[in-house]
């Protein structure tokens, strides 16, 4: 069997143009990088969750669901940790459970472009489409990330070597400024490697943004972030000179000291360049639907991640009801993980509380997340199983059709498990309800 236009469900890129070739044992693909590859692979691999597991031996599906809905019924702090390979759809139904339940709810851009989020809120996004990019693009700024690395096909599919509508000439007539304290393999592709010190962002955007306004920055400026005033001039330049700039903007930025305040100051240089061209910044957003969690939070109840419903209002606190910080203060009584390995990037202190309580995965292979857990729910592959749709990196939501079926039948996705989760859910809760009304 064989599908052309396949979306792939890895990285923020969200590639719509990949081919796959299905047989009984192999899958061969085309477009993809290694990275997707490596993904489309995981529908043939040995290693697949395909039976549902209670305390690690099999069970029925029916009734991991319902030892699932027991513990989140009878938690008073349930987490629902809502992972970024899964569709929008599924996330929409998990956060809903969330809030009928008085649940706190967040999904991966809490250990990732959280902060970016966070300094858009401060000062405003100047963003625009990946197509605008692959178009008009002339300047490509890649400031705190790896594209080479980590977003295999950014450069050739939207950016640098792209040939757009009015960038024909593809690399020729575009140039690249790497702003990283490592020498990355993106550097290779740089007219201008921009070697600051690590975490100096925040005073290296300043000193630019006090060039732009025709200003001379304070005379520590090399000493302090360890770029010379030649680097800083000719960067200055570049910029002015442009005649469409973007800012792609990653976790160097987000991760350093200084964190959401980087973000927001990245936007404010934004704000500031478009006095002289055209500029825009986005996120390099790392997970295929991670955007998506975001989005879906905000349009359903106004806030992008780190939410609590336990006053029956949304109420949205960073730092206060994030994963991290929540588990680690350990009043989180049980987890629910969809479609991420969370015990595998927690600090310490917050994994410890997850492996006190009782938690529950939706997974499809037994990564770390699934060794801890009391309860696995077998997940699907969206996009290559079911149906539904991603927020690629630039908010742009992306339609991922289905070429296969699940090696199951008790649940058709990962959307289809949490609504018959949440029919036994209401039905647990409305008889604890009444038996807590008899007391
Ligand atoms: S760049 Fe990202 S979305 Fe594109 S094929 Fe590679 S992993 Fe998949």
């Amino acid at each position: 069997m064989t599908c052309t236009d396949v979306t792939c469900p890895v990285c923020g890129m969200s590639c719509d143009d990949i081919y796959i070739e299905l047989t009984d044992d192999a899958v061969l693909t085309k477009n993809a990088c290694l990275m997707g590859d490596a993904k489309f692979q995981e529908l043939r691999s040995h290693h697949r969750l395909t039976k549902p597991l209670v305390h690690g031996e099999e069970a029925s599906w029916d009734e991991a669901l319902e030892k699932t809905a027991d513990i989140l019924v009878n938690a008073k702090r349930p987490f629902f940790f809502m992972g970024s390979e899964t569709s929008n759809e599924a996330m929409a139904v998990g956060i809903e459970i969330a809030e009928y339940l008085g649940g706190l709810v967040d999904g991966n851009a809490t250990i990732c472009h959280g902060p970016t989020i966070m300094g858009l809120q401060l000062s405003g996004q100047v963003g625009s489409t990946l197509g605008e990019c692959k178009n008009r693009a002339d300047l490509n700024i890649y400031w705190g990330c790896n594209p080479a690395d980590s977003h295999p096909r950014h450069m050739s599919r939207h950016s640098q070597f792209a040939r757009g509508f009015w960038t024909e000439q593809g690399f020729k007539g575009r140039k690249v400024i790497v702003v990283d304290p490592r020498r990355s393999p993106t550097c290779e592709a740089a007219d201008l490697h921009v070697q600051l010190k690590p975490g100096k962002d925040h005073e290296l955007i300043d000193a630019l943004m006090t060039m732009l306004r025709g200003e001379e920055p304070h005379p520590t400026v090399e000493e302090v972030t360890g770029v010379s005033r030649e680097t800083l001039n000719k960067m200055a330049e570049m910029v002015k000179e442009c005649k469409f700039g973007v800012i792609w903007v990653g976790l160097g930025i987000a991760s350093s000291r200084g964190h959401h305040y980087n973000a927001a100051i990245a936007m404010r240089f934004t704000h500031e360049c478009n006095k002289f061209t055209k500029f825009v910044i986005n996120a390099n957003r790392g997970h295929c639907n991670v955007a998506g969690f975001n989005q879906v939070l905000a349009w359903t109840h106004g806030f992008p991640f780190a939410v609590d419903f336990s006053r029956g209002i949304p109420r949205y606190q960073p730092g206060e009801y994030s994963c991290v910080d929540a588990l680690s203060r350990g009043e989180v009584d049980a987890m629910i993980v969809m479609c991420a390995n969370l015990g595998g990037h927690l600090p310490k202190k917050a994994v410890e509380r997850l492996a006190k309580i009782p938690m529950i995965a939706i997974e499809t292979s037994p990564g770390t997340n699934a060794f801890m857990s009391d309860i696995i729910l077998p997940g699907v592959f969206d996009g290559m199983e079911c149906e539904g749709t991603f927020y690629r990196m630039d908010n742009v939501p992306i339609y991922a059709r289905s070429f296969t079926k699940p090696p199951f039948d008790f649940t058709e996705s990962n959307e289809h498990t949490l609504k018959q989760l949440f029919e036994i859910v209401k039905k647990k809760k409305a008889e604890k309800d009444a038996r807590e009304a008899k007391q």
